[in-house]
């Protein structure tokens, strides 16, 4: 008997992103609601063919999703919060898009995962799923919140699997970890005591699924990979005890995955399931403790190839580990499977067309990876005479990647060797460099600002679309980039904005802007990944040492600044956030990966400076997601993470102003780490808080000047100007007048100018009427 192989979910987006296109025409009223099932049922097949097609044993169906695998199990189990108008029984498609997408929002400028929710039915909120760029959709519980069967979907596919003629595994979410993410309505409760309640949907579901002759689920439970309370442990016995009990003849594969179930070994191991599958990438580790204590009869599905990771596997390397274990536990319970489901990667890498042939042959997409789950599963059948001739195509691929010139740059090394600890210190403490700004930047009280971004109308992108067919010369689209830029800039100097922003209409993404102008990243042409419901991106790929072979952006920033005596900002990508956007190297650690992106954008804000730019902005969107799902992991990630953007911004004097920005403001657990990047600015969002997620900057905890939020870009509504007083008000409950900023929450890139133009020169009203109002006591003051 030889080793079987499993998958865990495969993409949904399709070959060519046909899922994408679907809901697109559906929601557009161009396509009915038959096409687009039709499209479902059609992209399922594929998938279950291709995995059959690669030698998988064991398929999962019910991990295709037309928006999002939580929303589907919230809408199984008729979660559905009240305000969606549902009686009842099977909650149709209209309502469950209406869950997912509400009416009119846009999402946030870049990457991060707000929509807006101004009118109409507003969209259950999104966010991301554990520490990966996948965004879900938040369940929402009320205290009594009641459960019931809606319809039971995953029969449906596992049915429509079998008339295909496949036997499936069929994926659930499990009942606790569904719990868990999702968030409590109304008064405080844990969702995770709803368990009982919730169960017996799940036991029907279950039940319903062995009636039709499944054999095998696959029920996730990722919260084993997190810190667990007993509370949650105690409902993870209940469950797995209910299911052997109601449903013994069902065997369950628990998976678990992005990290290792470290302190929740014991409990997943003495849950009463017939199998468990771990993550043995992220955590390789484990494979010790499951080999000591296992239950002889558990099934182990070992998560061998990375999910999250575009790197072809060291098959040889796996092939010597997991011997022990093989040989002590028995190959007729082992299952080889990816870490995680295949959501995170593209779909095949053979579709890709933009990548040079050596890097290729570094690389597996989903496909790739179900092709080297089979040879290892190969090379482990009984009596083969040498197995590892079975990877000869992977050994020579990992040799040609490691002594590759293309990765190895001295100079990038030896820089890092050289770093010391003052690299990455200012030279003054805040309070001197403060001082030198004023008197450099002579700005008001309440200095008003933008986040950088202005609208990318779809004239800018249809001109950035022709540019890149070849159709507009770069002449003439650097020609018109400059006439919108300096349209921005007399805009905003004729509105009496204080420091101005070029606008960045050069840019087509935050990250990729940045990407493609540095040694080391790689682009794809068809390598996407769902970041959220229809909404795909192709991560760049960090394949080798980077650095910054010329300026990125002084041109535009000088440019910018020549138009007007006002300071126009320098707008940059900071390297945590180009870390946590890209898919990123295997063969380094990611704080030295980071390291060097910062040496490569110091390199930048040193030029910009030279180049009289007085104030330069370090975009950290992605910061606070990068934090380990772990509390004991998360010291060493911040201390490097905060480390690298100080390293970025550290070359400049004191007297040029340093801005950080962070699109969202849960900083409560984070402050230290805030405060220590030691920005002289720092802006975040909390316009929809009403600056009520402020509270964690007061308390002497943020020294430094900061900029709240003071209207949501995600809204095309144009905030008043006494709104927009009464929330600079408020945050003067906790900070010093002298220490605000007045800005938006985010770039204003995916709004209209017709939004735009009012809501700003509203903000500087605001700005105008705070100074008279904190201004006079303050002179009387003095005058005193
Ligand atoms: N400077 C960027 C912009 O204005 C920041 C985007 C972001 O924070 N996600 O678009
Ligand atoms: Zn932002």
């Amino acid at each position: 008997m030889t080793i079987k192989t499993a998958n865990l979910g495969f993409p949904r987006i399709g070959r060519h992103r046909e899922l994408k296109f679907a809901l697109e025409r559906y929601w557009t009223g161009r396509a009915s609601r038959d096409e687009l099932l039709d499209t479902g049922a059609k992209l399922r097949a594929e998938s279950w063919a291709a995995q059959k097609a690669r030698g998988i044993d064991i398929l999962p169906s019910n991990d295709f999703s037309f928006y999002d695998h939580v929303l589907d199990t919230a809408v199984l189990v008729g979660a559905i919060p009240p305000a969606y108008g549902w009686k009842g029984g099977p909650v149709d498609l209209d309502t469950y898009f209406a869950m997912a997408r509400g009416s009119t929002g846009t999402p946030c400028a870049s990457g991060c995962s707000h929509v807006g929710t101004d009118s109409g039915n507003p969209a259950l909120e999104m966010t991301k799923w554990f520490d990966t760029n996948y965004h879900y959709m938040v369940p929402e519980f009320e205290p009594d919140q009641r459960f019931e069967l809606t319809h039971n979907r995953p029969l449906e596919t596992f049915l429509e699997a079998e008339a295909l003629g496949y036997r499936t595994r069929p994926v659930l979410l499990g009942p606790v970890a569904l719990l868990k993410l999702g968030k409590a309505k109304g008064d405080d409760f844990d969702p995770v005591d709803l368990i009982e309640r919730l169960l017996p949907v799940y036991v029907r579901v279950l039940t319903e699924l062995a009636d039709a002759g499944a054999d095998w689920v696959q029920i996730d439970e990722p919260c084993l990979a997190l810190d667990l309370t007993d509370r949650d442990r105690r409902a993870l016995d209940l469950a797995y005890r209910t299911f052997a009990t109601e449903i013994p003849r069902l065997k369950i594969m628990l998976a678990t995955y992005f990290g290792s179930i470290g302190d929740n070994t014991a409990a997943a191991l003495a849950l009463p399931v017939a199998g468990l599958h771990v993550d043995l990438v992220r955590a390789p580790q484990q494979i010790d403790a499951l080999i000591q204590s296992a239950p002889a009869d558990r099934v182990l599905s070992l998560g061998i190839v990375d999910g999250r990771n575009i790197w072809r596997s060291d098959l040889a390397g796996l092939f010597r580990r997991l011997q022990p274990l093989v040989s002590t536990h028995g190959r007729d319970r082992i299952e080889l499977a990816p870490s995680c489901s295949l959501l995170h990667v593209p779909v095949d890498l053979d579709l890709e067309r933009a990548l040079d042939p050596e890097l290729s042959s570094w690389l597996a997409f989903a496909v790739q990876k179900l092709d080297e789950l089979s040879l290892l599963a190969r090379a482990f059948e009984p009596g083969l005479a040498n197995p590892e001739q079975v990877f000869s195509a992977s050994i020579d691929a990992a040799r040609a990647r490691l002594t590759s010139l293309r990765i190895h740059d001295p100079l990038v090394s030896g820089r890092l060797k050289e770093l010391t600890a003052a690299d990455s210190k200012r030279h003054a403490p805040f309070d001197t460099r403060r001082r030198l700004q004023a008197e450099r930047l002579s700005l008001p009280l309440f200095p008003t600002t933008t986040i950088g971004s202005f609208p990318q109308t779809s004239e800018v992108r249809q001109a950035r679309s022709l540019h890149a067919k070849g159709e507009l010369s770069y002449v003439d689209y650097v020609r018109y980039l400059r006439q919108e830029t300096e349209q921005a800039v007399r805009w905003q100097e004729e509105i009496g904005i204080d420091v101005l922003v070029h606008g960045e209409f050069e840019r087509n993404d935050m990250v990729q802007y940045f990407a493609e102008q540095l040694s080391g990243y790689a682009f794809t042409q068809s390598g996407w990944v769902q970041s959220y419901g229809s909404r795909y991106v192709r991560p760049p790929i960090i394949f080798g040492d980077v650095s910054r072979p010329y300026p990125m952006t002084v041109d535009w920033a000088t440019f910018a600044q020549s138009l007007t005596q006002r300071p126009v900002k320098g707008m940059l990508t900071g390297p945590v956030t180009m870390l946590q956007w890209s898919f990123v190297r295997d063969d380094l650690p990611r704080s030295v990966v980071c390291r060097q992106i910062a040496l490569a954008l110091s390199d930048e804000v040193t030029d910009l400076e030279a180049a009289g730019i007085a104030i330069i902005q370090i975009d950290e969107p992605a910061l606070r997601e990068g934090l380990p799902l772990r509390l004991a992991d998360r010291k060493a990630y911040l201390d490097w993470a905060v480390e690298c953007f100080r390293l970025s911004a550290a070359g400049v004097d004191d007297a040029t102003q340093i801005h950080t920005h962070m699109c969202y403001s849960e900083f409560n657990d984070i402050m230290p780490a805030i405060a220590a990047m030691d920005a002289d600015v720092i802006s975040i969002e909390t316009s929809r808080s009403k600056m009520e997620l402020l509270g964690a900057f007061t308390d002497e905890a943020y020294p430094n000047e900061i900029g709240p939020g003071v209207y949501d870009i995600h809204s095309p509504r144009v905030p008043s100007v006494e709104e927009m007083v009464h929330l600079v008000e408020k945050a003067t409950d906790g900070l010093a007048p002298g220490q605000i900023w007045v800005n938006p929450d985010c770039g204003l890139k995916t709004r209209r100018w017709e939004e735009t133009r009012p809501a700003l020169v509203n903000m500087v009203a605001a700005a105008r009427s705070l100074r008279q109002t904190f201004a006079a006591p303050a002179r009387e003051a003095v005058g005193a």
